[in-house]
């Protein structure tokens, strides 16, 4: 489910700012005429469309009873990752509007950051995900776990 919220709000994202492009106009043109704001648009979208997909593979893995922590850190961790990416560009495409709450993207923006954090930090879910690969578990530095075993 945790993996699924910053799908949503990312999807809001690129609504308001494919919205927004057409509508604001500078040097004589939308803003959505301009080259490097399509490419900003065009990332979001292949973003959203990669979370999407993953967050569909997991929900397959958990009905087949197949999905494993690894496969749900793994999940959480890249797609919030994407999310605050995406969210920063849609942050990026609005220029000063986009640190205003009115305009939805910041609040898109500080909605997404307890949901990286909750449910594991990005760090500790890449961590979940990197002991099931490897078989070690890297949660604490080696000298204080020799610490703890005297
Ligand atoms: C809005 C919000 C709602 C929340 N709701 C709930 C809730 O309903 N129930 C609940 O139980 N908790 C909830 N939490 C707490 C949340 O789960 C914790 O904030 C989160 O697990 C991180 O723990 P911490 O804040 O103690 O950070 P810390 O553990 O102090 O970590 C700080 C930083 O160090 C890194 N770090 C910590 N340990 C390691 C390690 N071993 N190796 C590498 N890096 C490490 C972390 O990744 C992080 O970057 C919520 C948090 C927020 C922001």
């Amino acid at each position: 489910m945790v993996a699924w919220q910053p799908i949503g709000i990312s999807m809001g994202v690129y609504d308001m700012c494919a919205r927004y492009l057409k509508e604001r106009k500078q040097f004589g043109a939308p803003l959505a005429a301009f080259q490097i704001n399509q490419q900003k648009l065009a990332r979001m979208l292949g973003n959203i469309q990669a979370m999407t997909l993953v967050g569909w593979r997991l929900c397959k893995l958990y009905e087949e009873g197949k999905m494993t922590p690894g496969h749900a850190s793994l999940g959480k961790s890249w797609i919030t990752s994407r999310a605050r990416e995406t969210a920063a560009l849609g942050r990026e495409l609005l220029g000063g509007n986009g640190i205003l709450a009115d305009f939805l993207v910041a609040k898109a923006f500080c909605d997404l950051e307890p949901i990286y954090t909750y449910e594991g930090t990005y760090d500790i879910n890449s961590l979940v995900t990197g002991r099931e690969i490897t078989g070690f578990a890297s949660f604490k530095p080696a000298s204080v776990s020799q610490r703890s075993r005297l």
